[in-house]
């Protein structure tokens, strides 16, 4: 099969390469779109240290188990589910958990990718390929939801104008009315005017060109090292800084701020697939336009080029 592999010596574009062999209790996907995320971008740049197949955002169609011939999405996290942790219903979090395209689990950028049957969601007719490819990013929005209860005056700062921003910025403004999402980049930002989302436009990362203390929950969507002291400086005392994304560099940092103001600092990651979906297919989230440019398996330097560029949005392989 066609397929991307990474390796130290990088990104390599295999015409025929070994297709998975589908473990017990999994099920062969044969992949149609599969998207680039930020996480994709640290992998190569050798965050994590992963070899093998990447890419983890994926819609295909399942060719064996009970879904088979069905549209389906899968969850990232391949659980034992026997464990303590899975017992205690924290799967996401299994000690003996592999993840698809992330960490010794060959992953979607290749046209056969071998799925956890459990981890399988089917994908309703009215939802598109290119929609139901946001389900696994739309998913670790929500997240935010099952971790943090947040009130409609709760004024709410997302930092990032990218992917993850968008779409958390859309989660968010269900349960707020007042979202604003900061960035750098005009461009970016104006998609989010275009949802009636507030946004500011700002220069550079330096936090003390920032309110300060002026928001009852921050979101960290950078994906820099740079956005964890911008969403300490704006929250209030005893409000919530969110961490939404893996950053592969080392924070350097003063912590005294959270104990003196005390700051609840909350790291989240996978999310309720089934929330994502049905927020698709109800028409709440609205994902329309934002792949901005598609390409095949064999142009993945293109690909990746693009995937880090400020102009372009999401980026998505064209693969089924
Ligand atoms: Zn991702
Ligand atoms: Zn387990």
């Amino acid at each position: 099969m066609k397929a991307i592999t990474l390796t130290a010596g990088g990104l390599h574009f295999h015409p025929s390469h070994d297709g998975p062999t589908a473990a017990a209790g999994e099920t062969l996907v044969h992949v149609l779109k599969a998207g680039i995320c930020e996480t994709d971008l640290q992998l190569a740049r050798g965050y994590m240290g992963f070899s093998g197949i990447p890419g983890h955002e994926f819609v295909g169609i399942a060719q064996s188990g009970d879904m088979a011939g069905q549209r389906v999405v899968g969850e990232i996290n391949c659980s034992c589910r026997s464990c303590e942790t899975c017992r205690a219903g924290r799967p996401t979090h299994c000690p003996n958990r592999t993840v698809i395209g992330i960490d010794r689990h060959d992953g979607a950028f290749a046209e056969s990718v071998a799925v956890p049957q459990q981890n399988l969601h089917s994908i309703p007719d009215h939802v598109s390929d290119d929609q139901a490819v946001f389900v696994e990013p739309l998913a670790a929005a929500f997240q935010i939801l099952e971790q943090i209860s947040i009130q409609s005056s709760d004024r709410i700062a997302i930092l990032g104008d990218g992917r993850l921003g968008y779409l958390s910025a859309q989660v968010l403004s269900q349960v707020s009315d007042q979202v604003t999402v900061f960035g750098k980049h005009g461009v970016k930002l104006l998609r989010f005017g275009h949802r009636g989302i507030t946004t500011v436009q700002i220069p550079s990362s330096d936090p003390h060109e920032l309110p300060a203390k002026s928001f009852d929950i921050v979101v960290d969507c950078s994906g820099s090292t740079t956005g964890l002291p911008m969403a300490l400086h704006m929250v209030r005392p005893r409000g919530t800084v969110v961490m939404k994304t893996t950053v592969g560099g080392n924070h350097q940092l003063a912590l005294s701020a959270v104990v003196i103001d005390e700051i609840k600092i909350v790291g989240s990651r996978c999310g309720p697939f089934e929330k994502a979906i049905q927020s698709l297919a109800s028409g709440n989230i609205n994902v329309d336009g934002l792949i901005t440019d598609r390409f095949t398996l064999d142009r993945y330097g293109e690909a990746f080029q693009a995937a880090d560029n400020a102009n372009s949005f999401k980026v998505v392989f064209e693969i089924g």
